[in-house]
Formats: C-alpha cells, structure tokens, sequence
C-alpha cells in the first residue's frame, strides 16, 4: 500500500447529526403504499436511525473513540474494524471495536457499519483483484473508510425460479441492460437488504451459493459487482412491514422500537451505474471469486461470533432475570438451561479468540481469520440462537405470557390494586415484574423475535451451504486428506491374522 507513514492524520468520521443529514438524499424507500421521503423522521425507521446515529458519536466520544478508532495508512482515522489488520494485536483491537459497537445494541443489530466493514477493509491492499476496475475499489475504500460509511449489501437472487440456469431468469435477477461511455444501467431485482434504507450504499455481488450456478459465457451479463448510493435514480427499496412503528410503546416493545433494521427488497429499474462504482464487469471467474477471495468471508464471521456473543450475554442476563422472578431459579433444571447459554456464549467468544489469535496470511500482508475456524464459527452461529430459544421455551415455560395487554393497564386506577396483588413477581412488584417479562416477550416470542430467529438461521447462505464449504474448504486445503490418513493408519495397525507392526504396540 502506498502512502504509509507520509500522509498526515486526517479525521473526517461521521458524528451522529452528519449522518442523519447525510441519509437526507433523495433515496426511493416504499413503506405502506407511499414513497417516504424523509427516512430519519419516518415512524418505520426513525427510532433505529437515532440508535446509528448513537454509534457514530461514540466514534467521538472521549470515553469510547481510542478502543473504537485507530489511523489507516493512508492518514484516515478510522473504525478498527475498517481498515486492515496487519497483526494478530490490530485484528484483536478490531474485535474489541465491534464489541463496543454491540454492548451499545446489547447484540440486537446484526448490520451495524461494521458488518459490511469486513470487506471494505480488504479493499484497501486487495484492490488489484478487480483489474482495471481496481483503481474503483481503491477509492472506496478510502471512501468508506474515511468517513466510516454504512453500507448495506444483496448478494441473493430473489426466491424464484431457483430450479432454473440464473441466466433465463433475467426478468427478475439483476443483469445489465446497457452500457455507455459513463457507465452501465442495471435491472432486476436482490433477496432483502438489511437496514438499507439507513445506509448511504448498497454493495451488490453474489455469495458462493449463487456463485456455484454461474457459467461463463451463459451468465456473463450476470457476472458484476458493483456500488450503489443510496440516492441513484432507478433504485428502490420495498419494505417489510416496521415493528418499530407497530411498537405502540417502549415498555411493550423496548427491542423492536429501538432496534429494528428494516429488511427491504432492492429493486433497480434500469439504474445508472458510473463506472467509478463498477468492480466486476462481464467476469464470470472474478465474479465467483471475490466472496472467497477478499477475506470477506473470514471477516465477517468475526463481526457476526462477536455480535452473537453479546446476545447471548443478553439471553443469559435474561433468563436468570425471569427464572427469579418466577422462584424458580434455584430449582436445578432450571440452572442448567441458564448454564447451557452461558457455555454456548464461551464457545462463541473463544471462537473469536482463537480467530484474532491464530489469524492466515490474507491479502497484501494483511491478517485474516483463519478461513476453517470462520466456517465453524458460521455453522455453530446460524444454529445457537435455536437452542437459546427452546431453552427459554422449556424452563421459562409459560410466564412471558402471565402478562397485561399494555402499559395502559397499570396507569388504571382500578386495575393497579389488581395488578400490584396478582402480577408481582418473586422479589419484584407488578410493575418491574411485567416490564421485565415485556422485555423477555420482545426479545424471544415477539414478531420482532420471530424476524430474529430466521435472521440467525439465515444470514450467511443457507443451512447446506453452510455445511458443504467447511467441507470443500478442507478438501483444498489438504484437511480432508489428513483426516483419512489417520483412518489408513490405524487400519494398518490389523489384519485377519491380529496386530501389524504399524500398530506400535509394545510387547508387554
Ligand atoms: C432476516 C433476513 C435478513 C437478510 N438480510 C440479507 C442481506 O442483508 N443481504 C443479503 O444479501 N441477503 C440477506 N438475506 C438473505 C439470506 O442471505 C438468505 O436467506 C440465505 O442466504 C439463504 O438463501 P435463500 O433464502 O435464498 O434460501 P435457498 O438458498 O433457496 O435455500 C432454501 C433451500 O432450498 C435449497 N436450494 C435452493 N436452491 C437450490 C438449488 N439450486 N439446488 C439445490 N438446492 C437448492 C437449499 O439447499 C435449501 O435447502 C437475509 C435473510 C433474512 C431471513
């Protein structure tokens, strides 16, 4: 990389007021049947807005910004996690920054800035990948980060016609339409894109599941990566319904009011994309390859084990919370449900340990998690957050639903008396009792809970996916071999006539 140790510190981060001003853009967001046209006020997103806009000051903010930011080569102060780690110190510094992040959502959002950070870093020495697009990459790096920018991403084909070649579904799928002396135009449609309509990107590609059905020659109209801002005319964003405007009431819904990220579909209609945002033109190969190539892969895993961490340090706190304020926390089953949440939550943050602690080479002398223990901490990931709910399910049992209908009930003055007699918990009044398990119903029963637990299963490519890359990254890797070795020697060490040499027994 260029520019080490001559360029001076530059900090051009966003504060929490300049990001708000910079989602104030034009962008297309469809919510209810109407074109919203200022998102940072809208009732669908305005409460999840202020919660980003909170991480962005904390970038400032004397008491976080050393453990949150450092300086990139090239001057930029920074999020850790937004450049480069050249050492197993700068990636564990980068672990430590997205847990920051996370204690300050309590492990509630999955596509904080850093998420997509996990590949944007890479930009910065893995650039030349693109070719001569790689000058593009280049610049967004330092673009994104400078400025610690949001950037969302689709890399999945809508659910349709999954059972056909991707290059007869055209109609849906995103391909380009045309091509000029300034760039290209795009349509087609991407599987939901995560907190976009909070974001100032959109980073579109395919994940290696898709990658898997693309041939060249029959795809290449389909073989592109690119950037999108958000305000580009021709960009759309369809909206799932909001259960930060559902939410009638902080007290009934304290998770889904605050910290919602609003999955919307991303539809282009004949786009315009510069040239200067385009990574991948036409490139079957290099298409395929930028998921396992970047080191994106490696990375995220490490944001999503950190994040799952906190959560589960969430489901622990939780389940020990409603297990007391039933009376049944002393009771031995009970404690094993609790003591199964805390175990899962080791297992996650020593995943991290093991991730910045024995990272590979990746690109540019850069330091990657290790790209097995990624895929593990993936699969054991996208499974956890299951078991944390039966476990709830089982030993909570039924007292989430031992509940009133709103807060409205307890400021009644003939209802309270009733309420403060029947509804107090074990060492809690009715009050801190109903607001507790409120907290428990949001968290594991709510539709917001629901929308998480498909999040959880789902947010890294699907369940075989998930399953057949560890595999396929230890066949070329040379693992698989070395497992089946062990089997060879120890069927060397018998036959029909008893034990062999190899078997390395002593005599007596
Ligand atoms: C809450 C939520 C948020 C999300 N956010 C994002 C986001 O921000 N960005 C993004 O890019 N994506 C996002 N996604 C999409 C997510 O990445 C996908 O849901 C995930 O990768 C699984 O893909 P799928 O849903 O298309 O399932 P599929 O891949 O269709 O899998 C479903 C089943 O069908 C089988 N199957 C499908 N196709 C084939 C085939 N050709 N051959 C054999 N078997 C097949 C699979 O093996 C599996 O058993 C999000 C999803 C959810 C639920």
């Amino acid at each position: 990389m260029t520019g080490e140790g001559a360029t001076p510190e530059t900090n051009e981060m966003l504060t929490g007021d300049a990001y708000l001003e910079s989602l104030q853009d034009g962008r297309e967001v469809w919510y209810d049947g109407e074109k919203v046209t200022d998102v940072v006020n809208h009732r669908a997103f305005r409460t999840s807005a202020r919660v980003i806009a909170s991480l962005y000051d904390a970038l400032h903010d004397p008491a976080t910004a050393d453990t949150l930011t450092m300086v990139d080569r090239f001057g930029h102060r920074t999020h850790r996690f937004f450049a480069p780690s050249y050492t197993p110190d700068e990636l564990r510094g980068a672990r430590d920054a997205i847990a920051v992040w996370q204690r300050m959502t309590f492990g509630w959002m999955g596509r904080t800035p850093d998420y997509k950070a996990a590949f944007m870093a890479q930009l910065a020495e893995g650039h030349s990948y693109y070719g001569d697009y790689g000058a593009n990459a280049l610049d967004w790096y330092r673009r994104c980060a400078s400025r610690v920018l949001y950037l969302n991403h689709v890399l999945i084909d809508p659910p349709v016609d999954r059972n056909r070649p991707r290059s007869e579904v055209d109609d849906v799928f995103v391909s380009v339409v045309s091509e000029n002396d300034r760039g290209i135009h795009v349509t087609g449609a991407k599987m939901v894109a995560t907190g976009s309509a909070l974001t100032h990107g959109t980073f579109v590609a395919v994940n290696s599941g898709v990658a898997a059905r693309m041939e060249p020659g029959r795809d290449d109209h389909m073989a592109l990566v690119f950037m999108v801002d958000m305000s580009t005319p021709g960009l759309k964003l369809i909206c799932r319904p909001s259960y930060e405007a559902a939410a009638r009431h902080p007290f009934e819904a304290p998770l889904a009011s605050r910290f919602d990220e609003n999955d919307a579909v991303v539809v282009f209609e004949n786009a315009f994309v510069p040239w200067e945002n385009v990574f991948v033109y036409r490139d079957v190969p290099r298409a395929k390859g930028f998921y396992a190539e970047s080191g994106f892969f490696n990375r995220y895993n490490l944001q999503s084990a950190t994040r799952l961490s906190v959560k589960l340090e969430f489901a622990a706190g939780l389940l020990m919370k409603c297990a007391a304020a039933s009376g049944t926390d002393d009771f031995r089953a009970v404690q094993t449900a609790v003591g199964e949440i805390i175990a899962m939550r080791e297992v996650l943050w020593s995943m991290t340990i093991a991730m910045v602690s024995e990272p590979e080479p990746g690109i540019g002398g850069t330091v990657v998690p290790r790209l097995q223990t990624a895929a593990a901490s993936r699969l054991y990931a996208t499974n956890a957050w299951d078991r944390v709910r039966a476990l709830f399910e089982t030993y909570l049992a039924g007292a989430p639903i031992y509940t009133v209908s709103s807060p409205a009930d307890l400021l009644n003055p003939d209802l309270r008396p009733i309420l403060d007699r029947y509804f107090r918990g074990t060492g809690l009044d009715a009050h801190d009792r109903i607001k507790l398990l409120k907290l428990c119903w949001d968290a594991l029963y709510s539709e917001f809970a629901g929308r998480h637990a498909l999040y959880e299963r789902n947010y890294a490519g699907n369940q075989e996916q998930q399953r057949l890359d560890p595999l396929n990254w230890a066949r070329a890797r040379g693992d698989t071999d070395r497992f089946q070795a062990l089997i060879d020697e120890c069927l060397a060490g018998y036959d029909l006539e008893g034990w062999l040499p190899a078997a390395n027994l002593r005599d007596s």
